[in-house]
Protein backbone atom coordinates (compact mmCIF):
# COMPACT_ATOMS: atom_id res chain seq x y z
CA UNK A 1 0.00 0.00 0.00
CA UNK A 2 1.41 3.40 -0.76
CA UNK A 3 1.76 6.79 0.76
CA UNK A 4 -1.12 8.07 -1.93
CA UNK A 5 -3.68 5.88 -0.27
CA UNK A 6 -2.48 6.54 2.96
CA UNK A 7 -2.91 10.42 1.78
CA UNK A 8 -6.22 10.15 0.64
CA UNK A 9 -7.41 8.10 3.50
CA UNK A 10 -6.43 11.32 5.73
CA UNK A 11 -8.34 13.38 3.17
CA UNK A 12 -11.40 11.21 3.49
CA UNK A 13 -12.00 11.01 7.44
CA UNK A 14 -12.51 14.48 7.24
CA UNK A 15 -15.88 13.94 6.30
CA UNK A 16 -16.29 12.45 9.88
CA UNK A 17 -16.81 15.28 11.65
CA UNK A 18 -19.58 16.96 14.50
CA UNK A 19 -19.17 20.35 12.74
CA UNK A 20 -19.36 20.68 9.19
CA UNK A 21 -16.99 22.78 7.44
CA UNK A 22 -14.26 22.21 10.05
CA UNK A 23 -12.90 19.10 11.22
CA UNK A 24 -14.42 17.87 15.11
CA UNK A 25 -14.08 14.66 16.21
CA UNK A 26 -14.72 14.54 20.28
CA UNK A 27 -14.58 11.13 22.52
CA UNK A 28 -17.43 9.43 22.53
CA UNK A 29 -19.73 11.40 19.31
CA UNK A 30 -21.33 10.12 16.38
CA UNK A 31 -18.73 11.25 14.27
CA UNK A 32 -15.73 9.58 15.93
CA UNK A 33 -17.63 6.76 15.83
CA UNK A 34 -17.99 6.84 11.85
CA UNK A 35 -14.53 7.78 11.31
CA UNK A 36 -13.40 4.87 13.53
CA UNK A 37 -15.90 2.63 11.81
CA UNK A 38 -14.73 3.47 8.56
CA UNK A 39 -10.98 2.74 9.51
CA UNK A 40 -12.47 -0.83 10.77
CA UNK A 41 -13.31 -1.42 7.50
CA UNK A 42 -10.16 -0.73 5.66
CA UNK A 43 -8.55 -3.13 8.31
CA UNK A 44 -10.93 -5.75 7.13
CA UNK A 45 -10.16 -5.21 3.62
CA UNK A 46 -6.26 -6.01 4.52
CA UNK A 47 -7.10 -8.88 6.78
CA UNK A 48 -6.82 -8.11 9.61
CA UNK A 49 -8.56 -9.50 13.25
CA UNK A 50 -10.91 -6.27 14.35
CA UNK A 51 -11.77 -5.78 17.99
CA UNK A 52 -13.80 -2.60 20.18
CA UNK A 53 -12.37 -2.53 23.53
CA UNK A 54 -15.00 -0.82 26.60
CA UNK A 55 -13.96 2.81 25.57
CA UNK A 56 -14.22 2.35 21.80
CA UNK A 57 -10.56 2.00 21.02
CA UNK A 58 -10.23 0.12 17.56
CA UNK A 59 -7.46 -2.67 17.17
CA UNK A 60 -6.77 -4.69 14.26
CA UNK A 61 -4.36 -7.91 14.38
CA UNK A 62 -2.09 -9.81 12.21
CA UNK A 63 -1.32 -12.44 13.55
CA UNK A 64 2.95 -13.05 13.75
CA UNK A 65 4.83 -15.98 13.14
CA UNK A 66 2.82 -18.40 15.71
CA UNK A 67 -0.76 -17.61 16.74
CA UNK A 68 -1.25 -15.85 20.07
CA UNK A 69 2.37 -14.69 19.76
CA UNK A 70 2.70 -11.26 22.15
CA UNK A 71 2.12 -7.86 19.89
CA UNK A 72 4.13 -4.99 18.61
CA UNK A 73 1.73 -2.00 18.93
CA UNK A 74 1.65 0.51 16.10
CA UNK A 75 -0.65 3.25 15.60
CA UNK A 76 -2.41 6.73 16.80
CA UNK A 77 -5.56 8.52 17.72
CA UNK A 78 -8.73 9.23 15.92
CA UNK A 79 -10.16 11.98 17.69
CA UNK A 80 -9.58 15.66 17.03
CA UNK A 81 -9.29 18.97 18.70
CA UNK A 82 -11.80 21.60 17.58
CA UNK A 83 -11.52 22.91 14.38
CA UNK A 84 -8.16 21.09 13.87
CA UNK A 85 -6.14 19.17 11.03
CA UNK A 86 -6.39 15.54 9.17
CA UNK A 87 -2.91 14.31 10.30
CA UNK A 88 -3.10 14.90 13.56
CA UNK A 89 -3.47 11.17 15.05
CA UNK A 90 -4.79 9.85 12.03
CA UNK A 91 -1.90 9.79 9.65
CA UNK A 92 -0.03 7.15 12.70
CA UNK A 93 -3.55 5.20 11.98
CA UNK A 94 -3.51 5.03 8.33
CA UNK A 95 0.47 4.78 7.98
CA UNK A 96 0.42 1.89 10.56
CA UNK A 97 -2.04 0.07 8.55
CA UNK A 98 -0.25 0.66 5.24
CA UNK A 99 2.81 -0.66 6.79
CA UNK A 100 0.72 -4.23 8.05
CA UNK A 101 -0.78 -4.11 4.84
CA UNK A 102 2.83 -4.68 3.26
CA UNK A 103 3.21 -7.65 5.31
CA UNK A 104 -0.16 -9.10 4.73
CA UNK A 105 0.34 -9.01 0.98
CA UNK A 106 3.26 -10.79 1.06
CA UNK A 107 1.68 -13.28 3.55
CA UNK A 108 5.19 -12.40 5.82
CA UNK A 109 5.03 -13.02 9.41
CA UNK A 110 7.16 -11.82 12.25
CA UNK A 111 7.84 -13.32 15.38
CA UNK A 112 5.89 -11.15 16.82
CA UNK A 113 2.25 -9.89 16.23
CA UNK A 114 1.13 -6.72 14.87
CA UNK A 115 -1.62 -4.77 16.38
CA UNK A 116 -2.74 -1.35 14.80
CA UNK A 117 -4.35 0.59 17.25
CA UNK A 118 -6.62 3.69 16.95
CA UNK A 119 -7.23 5.11 20.21
CA UNK A 120 -10.61 6.70 20.81
CA UNK A 121 -9.41 10.08 23.04
CA UNK A 122 -6.00 11.44 23.08
CA UNK A 123 -6.58 15.26 23.02
CA UNK A 124 -8.71 15.27 25.98
CA UNK A 125 -11.07 17.94 25.10
CA UNK A 126 -14.38 16.61 26.36
CA UNK A 127 -13.53 15.46 29.24
CA UNK A 128 -10.07 17.37 30.49
CA UNK A 129 -8.50 13.10 30.46
CA UNK A 130 -4.85 12.65 29.26
CA UNK A 131 -4.69 9.80 26.87
CA UNK A 132 -7.86 8.31 28.15
CA UNK A 133 -8.06 5.85 25.44
CA UNK A 134 -4.09 4.69 25.75
CA UNK A 135 -4.73 5.03 29.63
CA UNK A 136 -7.24 2.38 29.49
CA UNK A 137 -5.05 0.05 27.11
CA UNK A 138 -2.11 0.80 29.98
CA UNK A 139 -4.60 -0.18 33.13
CA UNK A 140 -4.29 3.48 34.40
CA UNK A 141 -8.04 4.39 33.37
CA UNK A 142 -8.61 7.36 36.42
CA UNK A 143 -11.06 6.27 38.76
CA UNK A 144 -13.05 9.67 38.31
CA UNK A 145 -12.99 9.75 34.65
CA UNK A 146 -16.28 8.09 34.15
CA UNK A 147 -18.20 10.60 36.34
CA UNK A 148 -16.97 13.48 34.65
CA UNK A 149 -19.60 16.00 32.47
CA UNK A 150 -18.60 17.74 29.51
CA UNK A 151 -20.04 21.17 28.59
CA UNK A 152 -23.42 20.25 28.17
CA UNK A 153 -23.57 18.56 31.46
CA UNK A 154 -23.35 14.66 29.69
CA UNK A 155 -21.30 12.50 32.18
CA UNK A 156 -18.93 10.29 30.35
CA UNK A 157 -20.32 7.32 31.62
CA UNK A 158 -23.50 8.04 29.51
CA UNK A 159 -21.59 9.39 26.50
CA UNK A 160 -19.60 6.21 26.51
CA UNK A 161 -22.62 3.86 26.48
CA UNK A 162 -24.40 6.00 23.73
CA UNK A 163 -22.27 5.34 21.72
CA UNK A 164 -21.51 1.49 22.66
CA UNK A 165 -19.13 1.14 24.42
CA UNK A 166 -19.21 -0.09 28.20
CA UNK A 167 -18.28 2.12 31.50
CA UNK A 168 -18.49 -0.98 33.30
CA UNK A 169 -16.05 -3.16 31.55
CA UNK A 170 -13.03 -0.66 31.67
CA UNK A 171 -10.66 -2.87 33.42
CA UNK A 172 -11.13 -5.27 30.03
CA UNK A 173 -9.29 -2.72 28.10
CA UNK A 174 -6.05 -3.36 29.98
CA UNK A 175 -3.27 -5.29 28.28
CA UNK A 176 -1.05 -8.01 29.86
CA UNK A 177 2.80 -6.33 29.56
CA UNK A 178 3.86 -9.66 28.88
CA UNK A 179 1.92 -9.70 25.75
CA UNK A 180 3.22 -6.53 24.67
CA UNK A 181 6.19 -6.67 22.90
CA UNK A 182 6.79 -2.36 22.06
CA UNK A 183 4.43 0.43 21.00
CA UNK A 184 5.40 2.57 17.72
CA UNK A 185 3.87 5.78 16.69
CA UNK A 186 4.66 7.99 13.76
CA UNK A 187 2.73 11.85 14.12
CA UNK A 188 3.54 14.54 12.48
CA UNK A 189 6.45 16.49 14.11
CA UNK A 190 3.52 19.80 15.40
CA UNK A 191 7.08 22.10 15.22
CA UNK A 192 9.54 23.45 12.72
CA UNK A 193 12.86 21.64 13.33
CA UNK A 194 12.59 19.14 10.44
CA UNK A 195 11.10 21.70 8.34
CA UNK A 196 13.68 23.78 8.73
CA UNK A 197 16.82 21.49 8.52
CA UNK A 198 15.05 19.63 5.76
CA UNK A 199 14.99 16.95 6.65
CA UNK A 200 11.98 14.74 6.18
CA UNK A 201 11.87 12.47 9.69
CA UNK A 202 13.33 12.58 13.10
CA UNK A 203 13.73 9.92 16.22
CA UNK A 204 11.78 11.24 19.14
CA UNK A 205 13.90 11.08 22.42
CA UNK A 206 10.60 11.54 24.85
CA UNK A 207 7.98 13.11 25.79
CA UNK A 208 9.15 16.33 27.92
CA UNK A 209 8.19 17.03 31.64
CA UNK A 210 5.53 19.43 31.88
CA UNK A 211 4.28 20.83 35.31
CA UNK A 212 0.99 23.33 35.36
CA UNK A 213 -0.06 25.69 38.10
CA UNK A 214 -2.95 27.92 39.14
CA UNK A 215 -1.77 31.18 41.07
CA UNK A 216 -3.63 34.07 42.80
CA UNK A 217 -2.18 37.30 43.49
CA UNK A 218 -3.88 39.24 46.52
CA UNK A 219 -3.64 42.76 46.37
CA UNK A 220 -5.87 45.45 47.49
CA UNK A 221 -8.99 47.17 45.23
CA UNK A 222 -9.19 51.06 45.66
CA UNK A 223 -10.68 53.68 43.48
CA UNK A 224 -8.85 54.28 39.89
CA UNK A 225 -9.31 58.22 40.26
CA UNK A 226 -8.59 58.89 44.23
CA UNK A 227 -5.67 55.89 44.92
CA UNK A 228 -2.63 57.84 44.47
CA UNK A 229 0.10 55.91 42.68
CA UNK A 230 2.24 54.97 45.59
CA UNK A 231 1.11 52.59 47.72
CA UNK A 232 -1.02 50.55 45.68
CA UNK A 233 -0.89 46.95 45.75
CA UNK A 234 -1.93 46.72 41.73
CA UNK A 235 -2.52 42.88 41.92
CA UNK A 236 -2.85 43.22 38.03
CA UNK A 237 0.56 44.75 37.74
CA UNK A 238 2.22 42.24 40.14
CA UNK A 239 0.87 39.86 38.07
CA UNK A 240 1.79 41.23 34.53
CA UNK A 241 5.89 41.70 36.44
CA UNK A 242 5.11 37.67 37.14
CA UNK A 243 4.09 36.76 33.37
CA UNK A 244 7.27 38.59 32.04
CA UNK A 245 9.39 37.23 34.64
CA UNK A 246 7.88 34.37 33.63
CA UNK A 247 8.85 34.39 29.87
CA UNK A 248 12.54 35.81 30.47
CA UNK A 249 13.06 32.41 32.53
CA UNK A 250 11.49 30.63 29.36
CA UNK A 251 14.18 32.51 26.95
CA UNK A 252 16.95 31.64 29.66
CA UNK A 253 16.95 28.11 29.83
CA UNK A 254 17.59 25.97 26.93
CA UNK A 255 15.13 23.60 25.41
CA UNK A 256 12.28 25.21 28.50
CA UNK A 257 9.47 26.36 27.27
CA UNK A 258 7.23 28.35 29.62
CA UNK A 259 3.76 29.70 28.86
CA UNK A 260 0.82 31.97 31.04
CA UNK A 261 -2.53 30.75 29.10
CA UNK A 262 -4.97 32.39 30.96
CA UNK A 263 -5.00 35.52 32.96
CA UNK A 264 -8.26 37.32 35.16
CA UNK A 265 -8.43 40.20 36.72
CA UNK A 266 -11.00 41.18 39.61
CA UNK A 267 -13.29 42.76 40.29
CA UNK A 268 -12.59 43.64 36.61
CA UNK A 269 -13.98 47.08 36.20
CA UNK A 270 -12.37 50.36 34.31
CA UNK A 271 -12.22 52.21 37.42
CA UNK A 272 -11.26 50.12 40.25
CA UNK A 273 -7.69 49.03 40.52
CA UNK A 274 -7.52 45.14 40.79
CA UNK A 275 -7.64 43.44 43.44
CA UNK A 276 -7.40 40.19 42.88
CA UNK A 277 -6.05 38.30 39.61
CA UNK A 278 -5.97 34.41 38.85
CA UNK A 279 -3.42 33.02 36.15
CA UNK A 280 -1.82 29.74 35.12
CA UNK A 281 1.73 28.11 34.57
CA UNK A 282 2.34 25.80 32.06
CA UNK A 283 6.07 24.97 32.16
CA UNK A 284 8.33 22.09 29.79
CA UNK A 285 11.82 20.85 29.11
CA UNK A 286 12.89 17.49 28.58
CA UNK A 287 14.42 17.13 31.66
CA UNK A 288 12.74 16.70 34.83
CA UNK A 289 16.26 18.23 36.87
CA UNK A 290 16.05 21.09 34.58
CA UNK A 291 12.43 21.73 34.79
CA UNK A 292 12.91 21.75 39.04
CA UNK A 293 15.56 24.46 38.22
CA UNK A 294 13.14 26.37 36.22
CA UNK A 295 10.45 26.62 38.89
CA UNK A 296 12.84 27.14 41.69
CA UNK A 297 14.10 30.06 39.71
CA UNK A 298 10.18 31.22 39.38
CA UNK A 299 9.49 30.97 42.68
CA UNK A 300 12.55 32.98 43.10
CA UNK A 301 10.70 35.42 40.89
CA UNK A 302 7.56 35.62 43.05
CA UNK A 303 9.26 36.17 46.22
CA UNK A 304 10.81 38.83 44.82
CA UNK A 305 7.62 40.64 43.16
CA UNK A 306 5.25 39.93 46.10
CA UNK A 307 8.09 41.61 48.49
CA UNK A 308 8.04 44.83 46.02
CA UNK A 309 4.82 45.22 45.29
CA UNK A 310 3.35 44.28 49.08
CA UNK A 311 0.82 41.54 47.50
CA UNK A 312 0.18 37.79 48.75
CA UNK A 313 1.44 35.14 45.91
CA UNK A 314 -0.04 31.83 46.37
CA UNK A 315 -0.04 28.60 44.08
CA UNK A 316 -1.37 25.51 43.37
CA UNK A 317 -0.21 22.28 41.60
CA UNK A 318 -2.56 21.58 38.70
CA UNK A 319 -0.37 18.77 37.45
CA UNK A 320 3.15 17.54 37.38
CA UNK A 321 4.37 14.95 34.77
CA UNK A 322 7.61 13.36 34.38
CA UNK A 323 9.61 13.01 31.57
CA UNK A 324 8.94 9.96 29.42
CA UNK A 325 12.15 8.52 27.47
CA UNK A 326 11.73 6.44 24.70
CA UNK A 327 13.31 3.05 24.46
CA UNK A 328 17.18 3.29 23.66
CA UNK A 329 16.86 -0.09 21.45
CA UNK A 330 13.87 0.91 19.78
CA UNK A 331 15.90 4.22 19.24
CA UNK A 332 18.37 2.24 18.09
CA UNK A 333 16.63 0.53 15.15
CA UNK A 334 14.80 3.30 14.43
CA UNK A 335 17.97 5.31 13.86
CA UNK A 336 19.14 2.11 11.66
CA UNK A 337 16.23 2.47 9.76
CA UNK A 338 16.15 5.87 8.88
CA UNK A 339 19.67 5.84 7.74
CA UNK A 340 19.13 2.65 5.69
CA UNK A 341 16.89 4.92 3.85
CA UNK A 342 19.57 7.67 2.84
CA UNK A 343 18.74 9.91 6.09
CA UNK A 344 20.58 11.12 8.55
CA UNK A 345 18.55 10.18 11.92
CA UNK A 346 17.55 13.69 13.82
CA UNK A 347 16.42 13.37 17.40
CA UNK A 348 14.14 15.43 18.44
CA UNK A 349 12.19 15.90 21.98
CA UNK A 350 8.45 15.78 21.86
CA UNK A 351 6.87 19.56 22.84
CA UNK A 352 3.37 17.88 22.92
CA UNK A 353 2.08 14.71 25.01
CA UNK A 354 1.41 11.61 23.05
CA UNK A 355 0.11 8.07 23.67
CA UNK A 356 3.35 6.67 24.10
CA UNK A 357 3.33 8.27 27.64
CA UNK A 358 0.70 6.38 29.17
CA UNK A 359 1.64 3.11 27.11
CA UNK A 360 5.45 3.47 28.77
CA UNK A 361 4.10 1.95 31.31
CA UNK A 362 3.16 -1.26 29.80
CA UNK A 363 6.07 -1.36 27.69
CA UNK A 364 9.14 0.01 25.34
CA UNK A 365 8.00 2.78 23.49
CA UNK A 366 9.06 4.77 20.52
CA UNK A 367 8.03 7.90 17.64
CA UNK A 368 8.59 9.31 14.83
CA UNK A 369 8.10 12.59 13.50
CA UNK A 370 7.41 13.47 10.16
CA UNK A 371 7.98 17.19 8.51
CA UNK A 372 4.85 19.13 8.96
CA UNK A 373 4.25 22.35 6.52
CA UNK A 374 5.47 25.57 8.25
CA UNK A 375 5.14 23.61 12.06
CA UNK A 376 1.41 24.19 11.77
CA UNK A 377 -0.49 21.83 13.39
CA UNK A 378 -4.18 21.84 15.84
CA UNK A 379 -5.48 24.18 12.32
CA UNK A 380 -7.18 22.91 9.68
CA UNK A 381 -3.77 24.30 7.36
CA UNK A 382 -2.23 21.31 8.84
CA UNK A 383 -0.51 19.69 5.95
CA UNK A 384 2.43 17.09 5.17
CA UNK A 385 3.95 15.89 1.70
CA UNK A 386 3.03 12.40 0.77
CA UNK A 387 6.82 11.99 -0.44
CA UNK A 388 7.27 12.46 3.19
CA UNK A 389 4.74 9.67 4.28
CA UNK A 390 6.59 7.49 1.66
CA UNK A 391 9.62 7.84 3.72
CA UNK A 392 7.43 7.03 7.03
CA UNK A 393 6.36 3.86 5.66
CA UNK A 394 9.33 2.30 4.59
CA UNK A 395 11.27 3.25 7.92
CA UNK A 396 8.49 1.77 9.74
CA UNK A 397 8.59 -1.18 7.22
CA UNK A 398 12.20 -1.60 7.67
CA UNK A 399 12.65 -1.16 11.23
CA UNK A 400 9.70 -3.72 12.46
CA UNK A 401 11.65 -6.23 9.65
CA UNK A 402 15.02 -5.27 11.77
CA UNK A 403 12.96 -5.83 14.88
CA UNK A 404 11.83 -9.41 13.45
CA UNK A 405 14.97 -10.45 13.14
CA UNK A 406 16.79 -9.50 16.40
CA UNK A 407 16.53 -12.14 19.28
ZN1 LIG B 1 -1.89 13.75 18.09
Amino acid sequence: MDADTVMARCDALQEHTEEPGKLTRRFATPALEAATATVEGWMRETGLETRRDAVRNLFGRYEGARDDAPAFLIGSHLDSVPDGGRYDGPLGVLTALAVVERFASRGERLPFALEVCAFSDEESVRYGTAYLGSSAVAGAFGDDWLDRVDRDGIAMRDALRAVGGDPDAIASCARNPADTVGWLELHIEQGPSLESEGLPIGVVTGIQAAVRHAWEVRGMAGHAGTTPMAGRRDALAAAAALVLAVEEIGRAMPDLVATVGIIDAEPGAMNVIPGRVTFTTDIRHPEDARLAEAMAAIDRAVAAIAGERGVGISSTELSADPSVPCDARLRAVLHDAIGAEGFPARDLASGAGHDAAALAAICPVAMLFLRCEGGISHNPAENVDGLDVAIALDVMERALLDLGARP
